[in-house]
């Protein structure tokens, strides 16, 4: 499965928001969305205005790509929301939330979902005391989360906890950081998902 190799700032500035896809750097004003606010590429400055389905597409680009994720694994999360019961938007971005990948780097050991991927698939964390290297595994609410002991001196990891306060930690997660650990304390709901985008849109642009 190919996964986009190129610039990671430039998914940020096609998208024209901070996705915060890298971490330290985001935030701090080396950002590339702050300091080059246009689309990249030769004509990104000269750009017209987007269609209705070119705006419902740039939604679902940026949700897809925010959690690193390709077309094909994205339509499986949005045809298992519409299975589900509830507002498929909110059950979309509930199931993508629920993510070990986005767990991990919601909890502070990874700067971002790509560094938490790796994390996992090198077999460096436990969920409910168990080894767990698939990246696509969903939590359920009260599951541990924790670095495996032999793991916890990996450069990185404590570092990234330290600084877990400054970037934000959601409601939905507690950490405790001197024992490498996290605990998903519910499910979260629309308003604990900080990811800007208008859900509904990506509704509309599958259900053509
Ligand atoms: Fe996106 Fe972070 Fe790059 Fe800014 S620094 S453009 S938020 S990945």
């Amino acid at each position: 499965m190919s996964r986009y190799a190129g610039a990671i700032c430039r998914i940020c500035r096609r998208e024209g928001e901070k996705l915060f896809l890298k971490g330290d750097r985001c935030y701090t004003e080396k950002c590339s969305v702050e300091r080059r606010k246009y689309p990249p590429g030769q004509h990104g400055q000269s750009r017209g205005k987007l269609s209705d389905y070119g705006i419902q597409l740039r939604e679902k680009q940026k949700v897809r790509k925010s959690y690193g994720l390709v077309e094909r694994q994205f339509r499986r999360y949005f045809h298992e929301a519409e299975r589900r019961k509830g507002i498929t938007g909110e059950v979309l971005l509930q199931l993508l939330e629920l993510r070990l990948d986005n767990v991990v780097y919601r909890m502070g050991f990874a700067a971002n979902r790509r560094d938490a991927r790796q994390l996992i698939n090198h077999q460096h964390f436990l969920v409910n005391g168990r080894p767990v290297s698939v990246p696509s595994y969903l939590v359920k609410a009260g599951d541990i989360v924790e670095v495996k002991e032999s793991s916890r001196d990996i450069p990185g990891i404590a570092d990234n906890l330290s600084k877990v306060e400054h970037r934000g930690l959601p409601g939905w997660v507690e950490i405790d950081s001197a024992n490498f650990k996290g605990k998903v304390l519910h499910i979260p709901s629309r308003d604990e998902i900080h990811v800007p985008v208008q859900e509904q849109l990506i509704v509309e642009l599958y259900s053509k």
